[in-house]
């Protein structure tokens, strides 16, 4: 039978925002020692705001509205803050064979021209020589019918309460609190100090993020737990491993909300440490 107590932290939980699927994943909650999360959309707010254009032979209008056309149907959040910067409506016609290259990019017609828009890595991919020059931020280069037409650069902004977040579980008693992240190395180690976690793994494919997981999975003591958070574009899977996965309900995708098992409807990662301290108190009452 299931203590009274687990149901009264449930719904102690959710009077916070925090939903939790069952008893047993509350349960589970207490005994956290490892807490990983993703970046963009979970400690950043994923709404890029555009820094720079940075075109090369044709002008900053055309490389804009190539790479907004490109990325009209993702539903990456980089695709959706260069879709609010671009302000003007989108004909649909103009656009056709869309596809979507996890943690690279996207590529589609565009007036009959095909446009690559995504990180060096689709850049590479595709064969296409690109200004590789260290940048600081995150970059999305543009190419049409093989042709290097430059970059955007846009920057994220870290999340009001993400350094509170870390400090909770450190107060908490989590041994190590870790961000997985598809992003540049420059982007993520710098998220990363100055929100003071403990590690960062960047530049990382959708597949590499569950393998690191895995690895990571190994340093926990037997009965200790493993929390993954994330928004879930691209770490559905990562969410559905952890022993405990926790996703952003609002800004997060359908597919993180089915395959989490608690998911926080105000998007705070503050809430994780809170979430950590009704566990404890409910398993001291249970017991
Ligand atoms: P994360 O959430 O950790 O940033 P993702 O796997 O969602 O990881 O994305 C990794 C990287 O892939 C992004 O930082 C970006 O450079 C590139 N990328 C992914 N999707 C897109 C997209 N639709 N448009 C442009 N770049 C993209
Ligand atoms: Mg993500």
């Amino acid at each position: 039978s299931i203590p009274l107590s687990f149901f009264g932290g449930i719904g102690g939980a959710s009077k916070k925002g925090i939903l939790v699927k069952g008893s047993n994943y509350l349960e589970a909650l207490a005994s956290t020692e490892i807490v990983v999360f993703d970046k963009t959309g979970t400690l950043t707010k994923g709404v890029f705001n555009v820094q720079e254009i940075h075109e090369v032979g044709i002008s900053k209008e055309e490389l804009l509205e190539f790479a907004v056309y490109a990325e009209s149907y993702s539903s990456h959040p980089i695709s959706s803050s260069l879709k609010r910067f671009y302000q003007e409506e989108i004909n649909n016609e103009r656009i056709s064979g869309v596809e979507e290259v996890a943690g690279h990019g996207v590529i589609a017609t565009v007036d009959g021209k095909v446009v690559m828009a995504g990180n060096g890595k689709l850049m590479e991919k595709m064969n296409i020589p690109y200004n590789n020059e260290e940048i600081a931020g995150t970059v999305v280069h543009v190419a049409v019918d093989n042709i290097y037409g430059g970059y955007i650069l846009i920057a994220d902004e870290i999340k009001e309460d993400a350094a509170e977040a870390i400090h909770g579980l450190k107060a908490a008693d989590i041994k190590q609190t870790v961000m997985l992240t598809g992003d540049s190395r420059n982007v993520g180690e710098k998220v990363a100090r100055e929100l003071g976690l403990d590690r960062a793994y960047t530049e990382l494919l959708p597949g590499d993020k569950v393998d690191k997981l895995e690895e990571i999975m190994k340093e926990k003591s037997i009965n200790g737990k493993l929390c993954f958070v994330g928004d879930g574009i691209n770490d559905a899977p990562v969410l559905a491993r952890a022993d405990i996965g926790i996703a952003m309900g609002g800004l997060g995708s359908d597919a993180a909300i089915e395959a989490a098992d608690i998911v926080i409807m105000t998007d705070e990662p503050s809430k994780i440490a809170a979430a950590i301290k009704i566990s404890k108190k409910t398993k001291i009452i249970a017991n």
